[in-house]
């Protein structure tokens, strides 16, 4: 029977990479069982807040292509059934009503174990499980109860939570036991630490999947990185397509310890997958990124742009520090200017047609010879004044796309407050 798992985030807010983290490997297991990937929102809570992070929650999801499977479910809707669960818990006397709240009855002996599938064996002494308020007295089901009650509800045969529910799991087994219903696998995933060992949070960086988009990150190498937290394929291989992550993801390699998130390795893994793209898609991603950042930039030029970028900058956040000369004005330092230079080169450039990289490179090229110093050295200068910073994309190239007359005119003005 191809199995069922579920992702169960309850929505208190942006979702965090560490619950990203959880619902990756639900969703790698699924996918390569041909299994299904449930998406339930526990919502026993329902302020605004929480309306608005449940449509975070699975915007995040959609934009990682963690698709799931069916509707997506919320705990609330459950409520109801939770308390006919609960009464006839109490009918069957396995449940018992205690000053108006219902409590399920724990084992007083013995010990209630499973076979954690990251962790391996775990026992818990019976004596240590008091018997569970399942309903309140004021009729709201706990989440120790209603959680076990849905997985029972929708099937679900493998729990891949984080490991701050280890002690949650003796109970929900003793309650899905009571409700007659056949046990789950158990893998409890280990959290992700920050490079200092704490809890990775906000003080180290982006945490929730809307800051990474936001700073330029692209899903396939955020999926990437994230399913080598905790995993390894043969302890060699790093980068990885969602398919062939998909193909080689198992239970067997996750490891128990907790991951450091590596910040700058993400970076790298950013720039490989970027590159990878196909030179199409990365220039829609590019449009794409900078319209949700809100740059109102002619689309057409970040097409045009895209080529020249794309083997230098690893995060879509680097393209305006890089291209930006091409939107905007730009402001050299004269001091790393050279009036004669600029002049020469505009005199040069003047008579280029059509304005295009290749004519644009034998004119430079010649006033370099002309001024008997090296390419590189001659042209700096333009460099500066043209794109207003040393580092830049190709310079012929970025000459072409910025035309010809405002190429003139910044190697005018830069001329005039050359030193
Ligand atoms: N709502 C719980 C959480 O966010 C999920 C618990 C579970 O997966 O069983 O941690």
């Amino acid at each position: 029977m191809p199995p069922v798992v579920r992702f169960a985030p309850s929505p208190t807010g942006f979702l965090h990479i560490g619950n990203v983290h959880t619902a990756l490997f639900n969703w790698l297991f699924a996918r390569h069982e041909g299994g299904e990937f449930r998406l339930r929102i526990e919502n026993t809570d329902t302020s605004r807040e929480v309306a608005e992070a449940t449509e975070q929650i699975q915007e995040s999801l959609r934009w990682l292509g963690l698709e799931w499977d069916g509707p997506v479910t919320f705990q609330l809707d459950r409520m109801d059934r939770c308390r006919e669960e609960a009464h006839r818990l109490v009918a069957q006397g396995k449940a018992y009503e205690d000053e108006g709240a219902i409590r399920i009855r724990m084992p007083d002996d013995g010990t209630t174990a499973w076979d954690d599938l990251v962790r391996g064996p775990i026992e818990y002494p019976n004596e240590k499980l008091e018997d569970l308020v399942a309903i309140r007295s004021d009729g709201r089901p706990t989440y120790n109860f209603a959680s076990p009650v849905e997985d029972w509800l929708d099937g679900i045969t493998h729990i891949i939570r984080g490991d701050d529910h280890i002690s949650n799991t003796p109970k929900q087994i003793r309650i899905l036991e009571a409700l007659g219903a056949p046990p789950p696998e158990y893998a409890h995933v280990s959290h992700i630490l920050g490079p200092d060992g704490a809890t990775l949070s906000k003080r180290h960086g982006s945490v929730s999947v809307e800051d990474f988009r936001a700073a330029g990150y692209i899903p396939e190498a955020l999926t990437n990185y994230l399913a080598l937290l905790g995993w390894s394929y043969d302890d060699r291989t790093e980068i990885m397509t969602v398919s062939e992550l998909v193909e080689r993801f198992t239970l067997e390699r996750v490891g128990a310890s907790p991951a450091v998130f590596d910040y700058q390795k993400l970076e790298h893994f950013n720039g490989v997958h970027l590159r990878a793209l196909p030179p199409g898609e990365y220039a829609e991603r590019l449009v794409g990124y900078l319209r949700e950042q809100a740059y109102e930039w002619d689309e057409e030029l970040v097409r045009r742009a895209a080529p020249l970028v794309q083997e230098k900058i690893s995060t879509l956040a680097q393209f305006p520090g890089f291209a930006g000369f091409l939107f905007g004005e730009v402001d050299p330092d004269p001091a790393l200017l050279d009036r004669e230079v600029l002049e020469r080169a505009a005199a040069a450039l003047e008579g280029v047609e059509p304005f295009d990289a290749e004519g644009i490179e034998q004119a430079l090229r010649a006033l370099a010879d002309e001024l008997g110093t090296s390419p590189r050295r001659a042209f700096q200068p333009i460099r500066v004044a043209v794109t207003g910073s040393k580092v830049s994309p190709g310079l012929f190239e970025s000459l072409e796309l910025l035309g010809k007359d405002r190429a003139l005119s910044r190697l005018a003005s830069a001329g005039a407050v050359a030193a």
